[in-house]
């Protein structure tokens, strides 16, 4: 018996370097996906179309590579107290890795819903989300938030995730975008600095807290920030503000005023700029290109920062621009080109029926 599972990537609206400061954000899955497909063998052997490799790994075993995130996976799900038999896997992907989108995330997800199908285990979503989570971050090493694998096993198609990241409290907001889509562009820069730069306003944040004698930044007001120095005040102004530009942005989603919510992708590109310093002139580039252009509702840098893409909400079929246009100037300054992704919504392995009919079958 063979299991197919495929889980999406993500797209973050807005609470941008909330994640990690017990803040929101407000992602949604999109129509992109790791799929991997999983049956019982002697031994563990993983294929990815994408890297066109087959390896085989022995359990617990890190290699540095890709397969950390499936055995990762293995050995999070053991630790939790669930019996893994060797399995050989198939990977294949309509998700580009390493753009933001959240590839590792759909990895870790279809992996472990597959294994856990194969073994005929129940898992809690939540767990499911925590396993996932722990992969990442113990095995693989990697400091990441738990908004990636959240959205990829709760999302819903159509709507948005509100998820309060001290809490893990969530709501559905619907997403009812009209004549309107969302759309990466990708500036195809990743400048150097970026981990370190993270690595940085990780510190700089529990740096806020200390100087506060705060726990969490849910306790931190604006009147505190004046005890701050200028580039710590600077930091926690950007958090502070975009929390409640998430709540804001939910407000206008709700009411159907989708300018307001694009006004606020704007404010929240200008605060990453401006005050936590993550964004760069590429990334601003673009921003400043698409501002104040018909059909263009607002856009942002996504991501860490220094680099990557930038979310825009875009008229469909019409705007005061064309990509080719964009892409010109871009090259003239930059010498590179754009990548242009439009996505939709989609369902996370929750509410998806996206394991193979195979396994349904068997069931
Ligand atoms: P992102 O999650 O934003 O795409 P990451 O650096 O967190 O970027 O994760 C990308 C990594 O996930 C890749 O370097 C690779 O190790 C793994 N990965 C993603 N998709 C695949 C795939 N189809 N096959 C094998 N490994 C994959
Ligand atoms: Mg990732």
């Amino acid at each position: 018996m063979t299991v197919k599972v495929r889980a999406p990537g993500r797209v973050n609206i807005i609470g941008e370097h909330t994640d990690y400061n017990d803040g929101f954000v407000l992602p949604f899955a999109i129509d992109r996906y790791v799929e991997v497909e999983v049956g019982p063998s002697k031994k563990f052997v993983l294929t990815s179309k994408l890297y066109n490799q087959t390896v085989e790994v022995e359990k617990n075993q890190r290699r540095g590579t890709w397969t950390d995130y499936v055995m990762g996976v293995v050995w999070a799900l053991e630790q939790a107290g669930y019996r893994v038999e060797p399995f050989e896997m198939q990977i294949d992907s309509t998700l580009p890795t390493g753009s933001g989108l959240s590839s590792s995330a759909a990895l870790e997800v279809a992996s472990a819903v597959a294994i856990v199908k194969m073994m005929n285990h129940k898992i809690e979503p939540k767990d499911l989300v925590q396993v996932c989570v722990k992969a990442e971050r113990e095995f693989v090493g990697v400091r990441c938030g738990v908004m990636d694998q959240f959205t990829a096993v709760f999302a819903k198609k159509d709507h948005a995730i509100l998820l309060d990241t001290m809490t893990m409290d969530y709501e559905y907001v619907p997403l009812n975008l009209n004549n309107y889509e969302f759309v990466l562009i990708d500036s195809n820069v990743k400048h150097e600095l970026a981990s370190s730069e993270y690595n940085k306003r990780r510190t700089e944040c529990e740096a806020i807290l200390k100087a506060l004698n705060k726990r969490s930044f849910r306790e931190i007001t604006e009147k505190d920030l004046a005890a701050l120095g200028l580039t710590l005040r600077k930091r926690a102004r950007h958090v502070l503000s975009e929390n409640e530009r998430v709540l804001k942005t939910v407000n206008a989603l709700k009411e159907g005023r989708l300018l307001l919510a694009g006004c606020f992708l704007y404010e929240s590109h200008a605060s990453l700029r401006d005050l936590y310093e993550v964004s760069c002139d590429e990334v601003d580039f673009i921003v400043g290109f698409l501002k104040g252009r018909a059909g263009v509702l607002g856009a942002r840098i996504v991501g860490g920062g220094f680099g990557g893409s930038v979310l825009a909400l875009l008229r469909k079929g019409y705007t005061e621009f064309s990509f080719e246009e964009l892409d010109m100037e871009y090259r003239k300054f930059f010498n590179r080109s754009i990548k242009v992704l439009r996505v939709n919504s989609s369902d996370g392995v929750l509410f998806s029926h996206l394991i193979s009919s195979e396994f349904e079958s068997a069931t």
